[in-house]
Formats: structure tokens, sequence, C-alpha cells
């Protein structure tokens, strides 16, 4: 575990990096956050990252006390703090010290953190030989209720369908949308292969939208693989030739079987290789 952590303009051993209990983002969730990758020293996508962040707060009315720059310069010098070369970046913003009742209008200023660690979102060996999903009965949250574009610190919905995955005994769950249409995993999002074309639920279906989503679709569209979002049903990941996930943490993971039914022949696909070879050759040398 690294040894600093920044939070509020400070970086201070981990023991005694606190947030308060009367803190918001603990009494309720209320806050937003990014998770970040490094590689090869330098911080993959930082922008997208962040345009992502200051999106989210704008939504949930949360005015982040410090500018973009200023918190890429921050999580730059927690890195070089900890002497990290390929690490994890946890960037925190929560609603801040509040009275007991949900009003954040009596929260005084919103606390900033920024751990830098390790991650390993699944283990290695899946990486090898992919891995079985299920799919959850917990609907993704209706895009109308509250917008899972915002990367928020209530992730209670995705945590329901991780339970469900857990007694299932895999991994990770995909969840369908309050239309019934496949929207994203509860850490990640998913794509499918079908007669060599790439699809994955377009932003409308109410997913996060993944900057490693967005950075396969780049890559795909580079190799000169067609590529479509578009509404899935359950039964087109059952009829499907390939199917991976992607995420920071998960970076690019094959799925062999979805409910217990193969996917393709159930191994690795040919395209699944080929695009996660590509994500890391990029991530690491652009
Ligand atoms: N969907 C959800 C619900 C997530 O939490 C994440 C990030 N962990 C993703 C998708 C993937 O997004 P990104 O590629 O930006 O990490």
């Amino acid at each position: 575990m690294s040894k600093l952590v920044w939070i509020d303009g400070q970086r201070v051993p981990l023991a005694q990096a606190k947030i308060s209990v009367f803190d918001h983002g603990l009494l309720y969730g209320d806050g937003v956050f990014e998770g970040l990758r490094q590689y090869n020293g330098g911080i993959f996508r930082p922008q997208e990252h962040l345009d992502r962040l200051f999106d989210s707060a704008r939504a949930i009315r949360l005015e982040i006390p410090y500018s973009a720059s200023e918190l890429l310069r921050a999580m730059e010098e927690t890195l070089a703090a900890n002497a990290l070369q390929e690490s994890y970046i946890r960037l925190v913003v929560t609603r801040g010290v509040g009275l007991l009742g949900i009003s954040p209008a009596n929260c005084q200023r919103p606390s900033v953190f920024i751990i830098t660690d390790t991650i390993q979102m699944y283990p290695a060996e899946l990486y090898r030989t992919g891995m079985a999903i299920i799919t959850a009965s917990t609907v993704r949250t209706a895009p109308n209720a509250l917008s899972p574009k915002i990367k928020s610190l209530n992730y209670l919905n995705n945590i329901l369908a991780k339970w469900e995955a857990i007694d299932a005994g895999v991994p990770e769950a995909v969840m369908l949308n309050h239309l019934g249409y496949v929207c994203e995993c509860t850490g990640d999002n998913i794509f499918i292969v079908r007669r060599g074309e790439l699809l994955t639920p377009p932003p409308e279906s109410g997913l996060l939208m993944g900057i490693t989503r967005g950075v396969v679709l780049e890559l795909a569209g580079k190799a000169g693989i067609p590529t479509r979002q578009t509404n899935l049903l359950r039964s087109d990941l059952y009829t499907a030739d390939e199917c991976f996930l992607t995420g920071s943490g998960a970076e690019v993971i094959a799925v062999t079987s979805i409910d217990k039914r193969p996917i393709g022949p159930g191994k690795v696909g040919p395209i699944t290789q080929q695009l996660s070879a590509a994500f890391h050759h990029y991530a690491r040398h652009g």
C-alpha cells in the first residue's frame, strides 16, 4: 500500500488520512469520484477523467475547490511522492462536513483526497482464460431517477448486483436497464463481437461513459474493426461470438460465459485478444 495520501491540499501518511464521520460523502454517499490508471509513469487520459469528474460534480451541484490542473498536479505529485510508475489512482470529492440531515446546504467545504495504490480487479489468471459472469436481476438505476453518467459515491445499485455475482460464484454481473436492454456491468462496460462487428450499448442505455470504453472504440476504429453502439438484448449476449469488459480497473478482460452459457466456443476470442493487446500497447506507448 502506498504511504502518502493527498488530502485537502496536504500529503499525509496513510494512518493520518482521515475524513470526519460528519462528512456527507460517508453519511449519504454525497460526492463524486474517479478511478484512473498510471502507465509507464504517466496518467492515462487524465483530461477525460477530470472532465467526467467536473461534469459529475456539476450534476450534483458540488463545487470542487480546485481547478482541473491543480488536481492533475496533485495526482502527479502524489504519484512521485510514492515513487510509483504503474498504479491506480482514486480521486474523491465529498460534500464535506455538515450537520446530520441530508441537506447539502450546510456543508461548508468539499473534501478532496487522492489515493495512489495498485489494484487487481480480477485474478491474473482470468486475464488469460476469460471469466464467467451472470446477468443480475438488479436493474441499473433509471437515468431519469439518477443518471449513471454521474460517477457518484453512491454505488449501492451496483453493489446489489455485485452481491448476486458473489452468490453465483463469479467475479462480475451484467445489469440490464429499466427497459430491459443490456446496460453495463457493476464496474465495467460491456462489448460483444458478432460476425466481425464490435457492438456495445449506446450512451442512452443509461451507462457510465467509460473512458476505457471510448479508447477501445477508437482502437477498434483504427484497426478497421466495424463498431456500432446499439441496444442489446440478453439473447444478443448469449449468441455473441465474443464478449469482453472494459474499465480503468479491469482494463480489457474476456467473458467466456454468461449465466453458464458459453460465449462462442467458450474461449477468449481473437478480436478480444487483438483489442486487449492494442489497449495495453496504446496505454504504455501511445
Ligand atoms: N461502469 C461503471 C459502473 C464503472 O464504475 C466503471 C468504472 N469503474 C466503468 C463502467 C468503466 O469506466 P472507465 O473505463 O472510465 O473506468
